[in-house]
């Protein structure tokens, strides 16, 4: 498991990924660093088909439920709860299916729920598209896991509604100005066993197979929350079962990370299709429960409460937040809640004390409306 522990204060409408890591920059920053050697960009071997179809598509996820302010987004307090779906098994014989998206591909055509997001075109280096590196990667992943019997889908920046498959791997690239390098992955803020076990079989394999260092703290905000994920949110997502990682495959911004993403992409290709292989042939595809995120309803602080980066008194303070703070949970150990607390119009993630937190009442403030009006389900 990975903490979250930066502080946050979110001026954007919403998330979306490949955002400034910490050592971060802006798309014309990328643009403009100075330009060693350019190296080739291989053109695929395949043309891709990102508009193949999941032969297997659940049932359209439920429509946003509250908070058009922020990420994530969870029921309102006065919701009823709902039964978890509980989890098919696989019929036994039938294929695993992956679904591969292809960070930022056409994402002018992502949908009108996610529209604000199709100004999103990632990072930048050199002429270079961060698109067309991760479409290069993600066609020789979807080569290798075919070969050994996976059913893929090809997918562009806009996710097939309630998208259901064994698993799903965002392919993404970042960009940096003050010289950050390596990957890295991450789950979603809400992670099922078998994200997790997903992330770490990649994990596994990435650094290794392909010998870039792992980027340890440059996990963002941006990427748990990437939309994607997003099933409360959004119909364009994946499905509450999906076990789902982003995969952040190097810097084009970095020159040496750029020999392996942009020059050796068959190597980046082999790092993440071999961690979703060992994924698929350790899991038992009978283990419904590992397909389920963990549900906490939402509670408030019950008085002034800090935020922490570890679940310890002693642990680095990131934010004294008041009472009634909205707190979003997404993990515990112990007495300890991790989780995004939202103070006013500042946004924390860390650990709080699960003492000094209390279940939402209906007096507590509900979420405004979504702004965005539901998505269809074609
Ligand atoms: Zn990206």
């Amino acid at each position: 498991m990975r903490l979250i522990t930066c502080l946050i204060l979110l001026h954007f409408f919403i998330l979306a990924a490949c955002a400034p890591a910490p050592a971060g920059t802006t798309e014309r920053e990328a643009a403009s660093t100075p330009a060693a050697t350019p190296l080739p960009l291989p053109s695929p071997t395949q043309p891709p088909s990102p508009t193949a179809t999941p032969a297997r598509v659940a049932q359209a996820a439920p429509p946003p439920m509250s908070d058009a302010a922020a990420e994530p987004a969870p029921p309102t307090p006065t919701a009823t709860p709902s039964a978890p779906p509980t989890p098919t098994p696989r019929p036994p014989g039938t294929p695993p299916r992956v679904g591969l998206q292809i960070g930022h591909l056409r994402s002018h055509e992502l949908p009108e729920e996610q529209a604000h997001l199709r100004t999103s075109t990632g990072a930048r280096w050199n002429g270079i598209t961060e698109a067309q590196v991760n479409e290069a990667i993600a066609v020789r992943v979807r080569d290798i896991l075919v070969a050994a019997g996976v059913e893929v889908d090809l997918l562009p920046a806009t996710v097939p509604p309630a998208y259901d498959a064994d698993a799903f791997v965002a392919i993404h690239a970042d960009g940096s100005v003050e010289g950050a390098r390596g990957w890295k992955i991450a789950t979603p803020w809400r992670t099922s066993a078998a994200s997790r076990a997903l992330m770490e079989a990649v994990a596994a394999t990435y650094g290794v197979i392909t010998g870039l260092p792992e980027d340890r703290n440059g996990i963002t905000i941006n990427m748990r929350g990437y939309y994607a994920f997003n099933y409360r949110r959004h119909t364009h997502a994946i499905a509450r079962t999906t076990p789902a990682i982003i995969v952040e495959t190097g810097f084009l911004t970095n020159a040496a990370d750029r020999e392996i993403i942009v020059a050796r992409p068959d190597l980046a290709a082999r790092g993440i299709a071999e961690g979703i292989l060992r994924y698929l042939k350790q899991r038992d595809p009978n283990d419904g429960a590992a397909l389920l995120p963990p549900e906490w309803p939402i509670f408030y602080t019950n008085a002034e409460t800090a935020v922490r980066a570890g679940p310890a008194e002693t642990a680095r303070l990131v934010a004294r937040v008041p009472a009634d703070s909205r707190v979003f949970v997404f993990n515990q150990a112990g007495e300890w809640y991790e989780a995004m607390v939202r103070a006013g119009d500042a946004r924390y993630v860390g650990w709080v004390r699960v003492e000094q937190t209390r279940p939402a009442t209906a007096n507590d403030n509900p979420a405004p409306p979504p702004a965005e009006p539901p998505g269809t389900n074609p």
